[in-house]
């Protein structure tokens, strides 16, 4: 049988694998750190008037800028942010992809903080920048002092910085973000794609944008907004920025369908937003029972916890399968992340836990 490794692949691809996480049709799925709540009804049946209204106009191309979306994430995001400071795409990945491929590329770096989001490194192969990941301090923590000390030394082309970080559930200072600014010769993402789940009052990177026109502050739907099957993903920073982004995207790359979708989403965030409180209280619930039962969870200001103490990570992942339970293993040994579930799906996750122990 062929294989792809048999393919004339590029130097730079051979041999590599793609991102992975188990997609298995289980009950109860903790694994990917989607919105364990789903779509209010009223809130659906609005999109699914807005999708079906736009339907009419599919024999003509979308807006190219998607001008009224990006609107509307200005308004969502505040903090004096206009329709020219915002840029989306398909999900924050393609976002993160469109960066590399304009500030990244050949004989260029990409520098994160390990152990970070394992896509950074496979958006790296895909558009041939070189990725550089440094271990990240005790207990995955990062101080001002040490990031400015680790940028300077590799002075790479594009920083990414995971806030709050993900799989370690670790929130950044904007201390720490601005020192990496200082030092970074080059460009600097935020990645908040879980600030939404950030503790009342922790202040988003959106805070530095001003007079840092190197800075970018990227954001999804996928996560608070539970909207990771429509694929929406944005930025905000300086208008040259989401200008310079014009070069890399494909023509049309938003379609009418997702800006329609979007939109009518947006429009509705109050209550998309609403079970952001549940999901902290669900967190804080697998937090401290797993700490009850000796595991190790570390401090978290997502909608996840990763915790350590695990004796054999293959085999509480399979204990947990056989009750319908999916949670991720990432490759760190000793370790596990669990995204927090819905009241019922965290005692589930607890529960099966306990049976562990006993
Ligand atoms: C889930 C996640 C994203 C979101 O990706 P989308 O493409 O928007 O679905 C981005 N960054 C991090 C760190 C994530 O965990």
């Amino acid at each position: 049988m062929t294989t792809f490794d048999d393919l004339p692949l590029r130097d730079g691809l051979r041999g590599r694998s793609p991102y992975g996480a188990p997609q298995a049709p289980v009950p109860i799925s903790l694994n990917v750190n989607e919105n364990t709540h789903g779509i209010p009804e009223v809130v659906a049946h609005d999109i699914v008037g807005a999708v079906a209204a736009s339907i009419i106009g599919l024999n003509r191309y979308p807006d190219r800028e998607f001008t009224e979306l990006r609107q509307d994430f200005a308004a969502y995001l505040g903090h004096g942010m206009r329709a020219e400071n915002i840029w989306a795409a398909n999900g924050s990945n393609e976002v993160l992809q469109q960066i590399l491929l304009a500030f990244g590329g050949p004989g260029r770096t990409f520098l994160g903080f390990t152990p970070t989001y394992s896509m950074y490194p496979l958006l790296a192969m895909g558009t041939s920048t070189r990725w550089i990941g440094r271990e990240r301090e005790k207990d995955f923590e990062l101080s001002p002092e040490y990031i400015a000390r680790v940028i300077a030394e590799d002075a790479p082309d594009v920083v990414v910085l995971c806030s709050p970080n993900n799989p370690t559930g670790t929130p950044l200072t904007l201390d720490t973000i601005r020192a990496a600014y200082e030092a970074a010769p080059g460009i600097v993402i935020v990645d908040e794609a879980y600030a939404e789940f950030s503790d009342q009052g922790t202040p988003s990177a959106l805070e530095l944008l001003q007079g840092r026109p190197r800075l970018i502050v990227s954001r999804t739907m996928s996560k608070a907004f539970a909207f990771a099957g429509a694929r929406v993903g944005y930025l905000a920073a300086d208008p040259a920025i989401a200008d310079a982004l014009r070069l890399v995207r494909l023509p049309y790359h938003l379609s009418a369908l997702t800006q329609a979708a979007a939109r009518a989403a947006l429009r509705h965030s109050d209550a998309m937003l609403a079970v952001v409180d549940d999901i902290r209280a669900q967190r804080d619930r697998m937090s401290s029972g797993l700490a009850e039962l000796g595991y190790r969870p570390y401090r978290s200001g997502s909608n996840f916890v990763f915790f350590g103490g695990v004796d054999d990570t293959s085999a509480l992942f399979q204990h947990l399968f056989e009750r319908g339970i999916l949670i991720r293993d990432v490759g760190i040994d000793g370790h596990m992340r669990v995204t927090a579930g819905t009241e019922t799906e965290t005692s589930a996750f607890l529960d099966a836990m306990t049976a562990l122990r006993s």
